[in-house]
């Protein structure tokens, strides 16, 4: 039996220990050292928790390894590894034969003892996010009767699976309790009840549980049976906040940021709001009202932008076909910023004044142009075969009008138009 020092103190973070086993292993695709300790402070990655991560100094030598990942199996705890490698000391002195050979695992020198040391500030965190899910799974059972049924908590995410579903005004309330939890400081209680006491505890849990049952318990909040390293007391938390909540397979999935983390979000938001203020010049508090009417007065002129690129195409339509002789009057114009329908209406207007085919390409969003072309004479699936064999051309059409993309230059597409136009280019 290993023991597992991060059960009894989540604040412990170095200690020395003996190494049950040391060896080389693969790791996605990579040669790494794995440890198997005596004891440890490691958590290893589980319900939901990505491990802890920090460093083992052999005891006997100068070797360092930083510890990347742990997981369980079987009740033991694996610690995965890479040395660290050291500078060389000065930039004359040649390398030493040990110091070429470092990409040969299997003869570096394990330790035979460790101290470890688990990175605290990551460690601290995710105490402060683990706290925090409880106090909210467990306010919202409380109040609203849903069960938590999927957790995951990573360096930069924390998200919580409800089956059921919330209004903003229960966010805002469930929001109001665990922060009051916060602000109330009251003691967090870890335990392991037998079976008798722990029959008699209501507590939550996502599955059946054998073995010992460590009980984390905020009392008046929360009581569920759970792993992982928790906060002494609620202070710790640091404020909540429910930075979302979205429906997720029936129910609702919500993603929550406590501590230093919601303090660092607020930093950044407020940031990006004081950004956008000085931008509009109106005080952070009318920000909203201040892009809502810049939004609507982009839609307008974007509109009336729209309109008057309606009439230039028109007037150049109109100029092509009267300025040809009948029998080079098919103009294809080159635009941007015009919608399809436009283009198409721009088109109809003018096809029964040409003698062949009528048509624009006009560059959006996608790569390349789209292109309308019309023709009442000529068969216009001829044209679309062509670009699409020449240049892989895409879209449908008929006779008397096809619609597509192509990628290709303004030149390239010119020059191929030369065999179907007499070049009233625009
Ligand atoms: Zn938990």
């Amino acid at each position: 039996m290993y023991e597992k020092l991060y059960d009894e103190n989540a604040y412990a973070v170095e200690f020395i220990s003996d190494v049950a086993s040391a060896y080389v292993t693969t790791w996605n695709e990579e040669d790494v050292f794995e440890f198997v300790l005596e004891k440890t402070c490691f958590f290893p990655e589980q319900g939901g928790q990505t491990s802890d991560t920090g460093m083992f100094y052999d005891t006997d030598s100068e070797n360092e390894f930083e510890v990347f990942h742990a997981y369980i199996k079987d009740d033991t705890v694996y610690h995965l590894a890479r040395l660290v490698k050291k500078p060389v000391e000065t930039k004359k002195r040649k390398k030493t034969e040990e110091e070429e050979e470092v990409t040969d695992l299997n003869s570096v020198k394990l330790p035979k003892r460790i101290i470890g040391r688990v990175n605290w500030d990551e460690r601290f965190d995710k105490m402060q996010q683990h706290s925090g899910e409880h106090l909210v799974s467990g306010t919202v059972h409380r109040l609203f009767g849903y069960d938590n049924v999927g957790f995951s908590l990573s360096s930069d995410n924390v998200t919580l699976d409800f089956n059921g579903q919330f209004k903003d005004e229960d966010i805002l309330e469930i929001e109001k309790t665990v922060n009051r939890a916060v602000f109330e400081n009251f003691k967090v209680k870890v335990y392991y009840p037998d079976a008798d006491e722990l029959r008699k505890i209501q507590y939550r849990s996502k599955k059946e549980l054998i073995g010992r049952i460590r009980i984390v318990e905020f009392p008046g909040y929360d009581i569920c049976a759970c792993c992982a390293p928790h906060v002494a007391s609620t202070g710790e938390i640091g404020i909540i906040k429910i930075v979302s909540a979205e429906h997720f397979k029936g129910g609702t999935r919500m993603s929550i940021k406590c501590g230093y983390r919601a303090l660092r979000d607020y930093t950044g938001l407020l940031e990006s709001v004081k950004g956008i203020s000085r931008l509009l010049s109106v005080t952070k508090e009318d920000v909203a009202p201040a892009v809502e009417k810049l939004s609507k007065d982009l839609r307008d002129t974007k509109f009336e932008l729209a309109g008057y690129k309606a009439k230039v195409l028109d007037a150049a339509f109109e100029s092509a076909v009267n300025s040809a002789d009948k029998d080079h009057n098919n103009p294809i114009m080159f635009t941007t910023g015009l919608d399809a329908a436009i283009i198409r209406k721009s088109i109809n207007n003018v096809l029964d004044k040409t003698n062949g085919y009528c048509g624009v390409f006009f560059s959006g969003e996608k790569e390349g142009y789209s292109f309308i072309i019309g023709s009442n004479v000529k068969d216009c699936t001829v044209l679309a075969a062509d670009l699409r064999e020449k240049y892989g051309a895409k879209g449908g059409g008929n006779k008397s009008m096809i619609q597509g993309n192509v990628i290709a230059s303004e030149d390239e597409l010119k020059e191929f138009l030369k065999a179907y136009s007499d070049g009233v280019f625009i």
